[in-house]
């Protein structure tokens, strides 16, 4: 199984997850229900929890 993990947006605190290929790196991720763009390091909320 691939790893993810939970971000929360800081603008409208909707909960997705990202490929984890992009936690440690700059990339914007887009918040799928406000579509803000946002660094990983912004994020309100990091959930790094295996499941
Ligand atoms: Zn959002």
């Amino acid at each position: 199984m691939e790893r993810i993990f939970w971000v929360k947006c800081p603008d409208c605190s909707g909960r997705f997850y990202a490929d984890y290929g992009l936690r440690f790196t700059d990339v914007e991720l887009i918040c799928p229900f406000c579509q803000q763009s946002f660094k990983v390091a912004d994020a309100k909320e990091i959930d790094d929890r295996w499941f």
